[in-house]
């Protein structure tokens, strides 16, 4: 059985209670989806197994040799990521590929970048599958992807049942990536207005998949006001 632990919001407690789940699981594969902030890995003793680079979205690089400041990329880059003095802001650059093509001396190119690294680590309840991004880059998505891929194989090589994944915060895509493939979803909230709205967005969002869904109101007695409403709300949904 896959279930994705999600909070529609940060700081609700979702990587403690996925911790706090671990130990009551036999025959796992953990998975640290929260690839932005990842921090379950300090809550176990860790013992490296593997670790590779993650290869990000192809950006933009310029050979100033070759440039003969026509000035065409410039006109053409959508995302300002080209300075009028023809310099490239990798930050801004969204890898469209557009200015490479457009150059008529090929002194843009398209190359790959990593931008950060993938583990397995060893813990005493199963492997991790855990990540790293390199702070400010984006395609969070992607490299989720990679660790929800990464740790079904592991699971199906050593024939493992359940894989737990600690997902991301929010409603972005790479919490879409989290649930991908889930056959359970707890959602961990909090007694608070943002709590209650991000809980709908999140659980919104989980309906587009009919995926079963459990709620966890962390904090439950710092407003019985506000958990009474997540109760209604979620006997609303059933
Ligand atoms: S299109 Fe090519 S040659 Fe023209 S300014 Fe851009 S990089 Fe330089
Ligand atoms: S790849 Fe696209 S976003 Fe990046 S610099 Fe070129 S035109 Fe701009």
């Amino acid at each position: 059985m896959r279930i994705a632990i999600l909070s529609g919001k940060g700081g609700t407690g979702k990587t403690t209670l996925t911790a706090s789940l671990i130990p009551y699981f036999e025959e796992l594969v953990i998975a640290d989806c929260d690839v932005d902030a990842p921090d379950l890995n300090i809550l176990f003793e860790l013992e490296p197994i593997a670790q590779e680079e993650f290869i990000g979205l192809k950006k933009a690089f310029l050979d100033e040799e070759l440039c003969i400041k026509c000035g065409k990329c410039y006109d053409v880059c959508k995302f300002t990521a080209i300075e009028p003095d023809i310099k490239i802001n990798i930050i801004k650059c969204e890898g469209c590929g557009v200015c490479e093509y457009i150059c008529p001396v090929l002194a843009i190119q398209m190359k790959d970048r990593s931008i950060g690294d993938l583990f397995v680590s060893k813990t005493k309840y199963g492997d991790m599958v855990h990540a790293r991004l390199i702070p400010g880059e984006e395609a969070s998505g992607k490299l989720v992807s990679k660790v929800r891929k990464i740790a079904k194989e592991l699971a199906v090589s050593k024939n493992l049942k359940n894989i737990i994944v600690d997902g991301s915060p929010g409603i972005a895509c790479s919490v879409i990536s989290s649930i991908t493939g889930a056959k359970k979803i707890v959602i961990v909230t909090e007694p608070t207005f943002s709590g209650i709205h991000d809980l709908k967005r999140v659980y919104e969002l989980t309906q587009k998949f009919n995926l079963k869904v459990y709620v966890v109101i962390n904090k439950w007695d710092i407003s019985l006001e506000h958990t009474k409403l997540i109760e209604s709300y979620c006997n609303e949904k059933k």
